[in-house]
């Protein structure tokens, strides 16, 4: 048996419950057979995949809190602390109702290399909760952000571990968990990132995700003699990465045409208007289904999903497994050049070999959507040095940050002789380097 199949079975019986994990290892480690067998006795020797699967350090704890009724309410916090081998651990926080520790879990295998792709000193990390704050008032985000770190924050640290925001996380979460771990510690550090710009934040974190993406991609298309001029775009999600993707595109001359949430998705062929989009979304926390009343010509729809509107480049911004074969055939059939995953594991497996197999470019999430984090670590910078750079400074950083992205990805693939296989790629650029760093550092 191969040396990746032992652990896969091994994860396999070690977690059964654990589904999204299980597929995150097995989506990385199968990709890095070739680097496997290449070095396979001295990574077995070293039992690098068994190390490098297992979190250093996995925290759960109690959460309770009182809603607006008197009612105490008790979620589960939890943070997983994965590979330090590069820099502290760093991640966001998920807030979400379906957040199990598998999904931590997968998240933080993930943002190993994805953190380690950065080019940045940052290690892998994740956490957050099953509390979602949809629908609850800001008194009880508030009280449920304040427990939370009443736990965590002896956990974190400017050296030690910066949680930052995902799902569910934006700036008024990481405000209250700031605050609170403010009051607990005495100390005025750049614990967590995505911080308000008044208290440390760094301008463009907020766009980071979203721009970066469309940075890797229209790399991605030049380095394949195309470019995002003209192109049709659909776009899933409607929240933090799907709205500064839609703006970005339309900047580089794109047309979105769709955007989604929970409950629908919208396709507008003339174009998303996205000051519709920020208001519904970011300024009343309401649904997208509003979006007709701002462009009556727009068509919602609760069935079905943005795949099956013609593009030439999709990008799925939404969550995970939110792109299927199904859908996959769909884009291929319409003509898609290009996917490129602004969410974290929004394609499945097949889906993507699928697309591999007809010829689509495919820039997978580790490095697709790396600005985010890669502008998080320039928030840590700026707060050590308690300097704050211009817009222009961050963004001409993470545009060159996210060109040696896909740069690193495609020499890499060429190197095992996989050119233009970028998830190949990535795996293999991300790993190498927290490789040698695991192995110098000794056990
Ligand atoms: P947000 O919470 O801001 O937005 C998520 C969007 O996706 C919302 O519109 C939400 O709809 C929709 N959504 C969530 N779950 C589902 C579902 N099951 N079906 C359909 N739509 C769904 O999150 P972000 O934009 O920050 O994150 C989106 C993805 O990008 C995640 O996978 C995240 O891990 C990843 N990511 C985010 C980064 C960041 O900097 N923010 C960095 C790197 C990756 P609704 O409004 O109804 O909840």
């Amino acid at each position: 048996m191969s040396y990746v199949s032992e652990v896969l079975d091994k994860i396999s019986k070690k977690y059964p419950e654990q589904a999204e994990f299980r597929q995150a290892v097995k989506e990385v480690l199968e990709s890095l057979s070739p680097v496997i067998e290449a070095n396979e006795e001295k990574y077995r020797k070293e039992a690098v995949l068994e190390r490098i699967v297992e979190p250093e350090r996995q925290i759960m704890f109690r959460v309770p809190w009182v809603d607006d009724n008197g009612q105490i309410q008790v979620n589960t916090g939890y943070r997983v602390q994965f590979n330090n081998a590069i820099g502290p651990y760093k991640g966001g926080l998920r807030f979400r109702d379906n957040v199990s520790l598998s999904i931590i879990k997968f998240l933080g295998f993930e943002q190993i290399f994805k953190n380690s792709l950065t080019g940045l000193p940052i290690g892998g990390g994740k956490g957050g909760s099953d509390f979602d704050p949809k629908g609850k008032s800001d008194r009880e985000v508030m009280a449920f952000c304040q427990s939370f770190m009443t736990e965590l924050y002896r956990h974190i640290g400017a050296d030690v571990d910066v949680p930052a925001g995902d799902i569910g996380v934006g700036a008024r979460e990481i405000g209250y968990m700031y605050g609170q771990y403010k009051r607990i510690t005495k100390t005025y550090e750049g614990v967590l990132t995505g911080k308000g710009l008044s208290y440390g934040g760094s301008l463009v974190r907020t766009q980071a995700t979203g721009y970066g993406l469309l940075y890797f991609t229209d790399e991605m298309l030049r380095s394949n003699g195309k470019d995002l001029k003209g192109k049709t775009v659909a776009i899933s999600g409607a929240g933090n990465v799907a709205i500064y993707a839609t703006e970005k595109a339309t900047q580089l001359g794109a047309k979105v045409v769709t955007l989604s949430d929970s409950t629908g998705w919208i396709y507008d062929a003339e174009g998303i208007d996205l000051n519709a989009v920020k208001e519904i979304k970011e300024v009343k926390r309401a649904r997208l289904s509003e979006y007709t009343n701002y462009r009556p010509n727009a068509v919602y729809h609760t069935e079905g999903n943005v795949w099956e509107i013609p593009c030439d480049v999709a990008l799925p911004c939404a969550t995970q497994n939110e792109l299927n074969l199904d859908d996959a055939k769909k884009l291929v059939a319409n003509g898609c050049i290009a996917v490129a995953e602004g969410a974290n594991m929004p394609t499945t497996l097949d889906a993507t070999k699928y697309l591999q197999e007809n010829h689509v470019l495919f820039g997978p999430g580790k490095a697709a959507n790396a600005g985010g984090v890669a502008t998080s670590a320039l928030e840590m910078s700026q707060n050590s040095e308690r300097l704050s750079w211009t817009f222009e400074e961050v963004d001409k950083k993470l545009q060159d940050i996210m060109v040696n992205i896909f740069r690193k990805l495609d020499d890499a693939a060429k190197r095992y002789h996989m050119n233009g296989d970028y998830v190949v790629g990535a795996n293999i650029a991300g790993f190498e380097k927290v490789v040698e760093a695991m192995i110098a550092q000794g056990l």
